[in-house]
């Protein structure tokens, strides 16, 4: 089966782009998802962090504290690295074990915010799909979401590929610098395109 991965940059609307498919009826994988999913209380890769950093990074329910894990590893290499050595390798085969499920969609989409960064997925995906806008842009959808500060959503924007980096890479691109409205008429083109190639 044709399997589209889809990425970008943090509130480049990724997350927005796959609604779109879903609505058309198309099945998403997002590694976002299944990353909540796999450090949920009572979960293998949960137990790993709390032992790995601590059971300071547990909530007192046992749950993980995100937003301490998060400055934890923010400017430290090391200790990103510990991270993605209990997750990737995870998230990696379940996200593998959703695409075996048998579907009668046509082609399917996987959320990868770092697809590019972490190569790992290489062999999974057929096809880059990649949601574009301008990094001014980027920062005022994240401020607008989230309760990072500026200077936290810049550090983040500047470990991830660049804007020119993605696009080297894409297959497909998806822009999204304007209205939502914009992105129906790319969303249902590309529908369209990958029909023909599934
Ligand atoms: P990502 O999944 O790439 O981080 P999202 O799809 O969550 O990005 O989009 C980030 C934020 O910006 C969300 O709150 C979303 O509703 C908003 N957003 C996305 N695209 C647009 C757009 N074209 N116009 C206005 N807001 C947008």
């Amino acid at each position: 089966m044709l399997v589209i991965g889809l990425t970008g940059g943090i509130g480049s609307g990724k997350s927005t782009v796959a609604e779109l498919f879903a609505s058309l009826g198309i099945a998403i994988t997002d590694t976002d998802v299944i990353a909540h999913q796999l450090t949920a209380v009572g979960q293998p890769a949960l137990e790993e962090i709390a032992s790995a950093f601590g059971k300071e990074i547990l909530q007192k329910d046992g749950s993980l504290n995100r937003p301490l894990l998060r400055k934890s590893v923010f400017a430290d290499v090391e200790a990103k690295k510990k991270l993605e050595n209990i997750l990737h390798p995870r998230i990696r085969e379940a996200v593998k074990a959703e695409l075996a499920e048998a579907t009668k969609a046509p082609y399917r989409i996987v959320v990868v915010p770092l697809l590019l960064e972490t190569g790992a997925y290489e062999g999974i995906i057929n096809r880059v799909l990649v949601v574009d806008c301008p990094e001014q842009q980027q920062l005022q959808r994240v401020l607008a979401r989230s309760s990072l500060t500026e200077a936290e959503a810049r550090a983040i924007m500047a470990t991830q590929s660049s804007r020119e980096q993605r696009l080297h890479r894409a297959d497909d691109v998806i822009t999204n610098d304007a209205e939502q409205e914009k992105l129906n008429h790319q969303v249902s083109e590309l529908h369209k395109k990958y029909l023909t190639l599934a």
